[in-house]
């Protein structure tokens, strides 16, 4: 079965393709496959976003896809930058410059306080309705210097206890064992057995 992934996020989509290739035999398509028009992700909640993006897409490729909205939330800034984190920094802004920002907001705040949460929410949509959502969370610490050179976005300042490491210096193999992404798409896949196997 084929899956189209309502992102343009290769970063994403490389991690959704691993992730999916260990757990499921979908062939995954990406976006850049098909000519979608841009979708505004101007809900203010990740299911309201991946949602719209989900069903949005659906609708103008006809088939079902699977879309995923994701930030990083910290208790010190009362759940920031949330929705926002792409857009933490400025539209457009890299990865240094929101590891920077974030560094900047959290100057005085002690190790202690720095405790954050990864989240990501996925929706499966058809052209006609939501299909499932599933979500999946990672909690770590904002760490005070970035560190590592892999992954994405707040990846280096993502000191994540169990492996004593930011995720930016984990392998791509390791982030994908414990990510939210991963968790999320646990979550899904254990919807779809179970409903699968009650209808045969
Ligand atoms: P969106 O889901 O495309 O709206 O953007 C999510 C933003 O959250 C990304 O641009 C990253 O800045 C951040 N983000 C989401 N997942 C991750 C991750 O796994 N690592 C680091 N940053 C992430």
């Amino acid at each position: 079965m084929k899956l189209v992934i309502a992102s343009r996020n290769q970063h994403k989509i490389k991690e959704i393709k691993a992730i999916l290739g260990q757990i499921s035999d979908l062939e995954i398509v990406s976006l850049d496959d098909c000519a979608v028009p841009e979708i505004n992700e101007d809900q203010d909640t990740f299911l309201g976003n991946a949602s719209k993006k989900a069903l949005e897409t659906a609708q103008y490729i006809h088939e079902t896809v699977l879309a995923d909205d994701s930030g990083l939330m910290v208790d010190a800034l009362g759940g920031a930058p949330g929705v926002y984190s792409a857009r933490y920094a400025g539209a457009g802004a890299t990865s240094r410059q929101l590891c920077e920002k974030l560094l900047r907001e959290l100057k005085d705040i002690p190790a202690a306080r720095r405790t954050a949460c990864f989240t990501t929410v996925l929706v499966l949509a058809s052209p006609r309705k939501i299909l499932h959502t599933a979500e999946g969370s990672c909690a770590g610490l904002i760490a005070e210097t970035p560190r590592g050179d892999n992954g994405f976005g707040y990846d280096p300042v993502f000191y994540f206890p169990p492996l004593g490491k930011t995720f930016a210096e984990l392998s791509s193999e390791e982030k994908n064992t414990h990510s939210h992404r991963r968790r999320a798409l646990e979550n899904l896949f254990i919807q779809l057995k179970s409903k699968f196997s009650d209808e045969h």
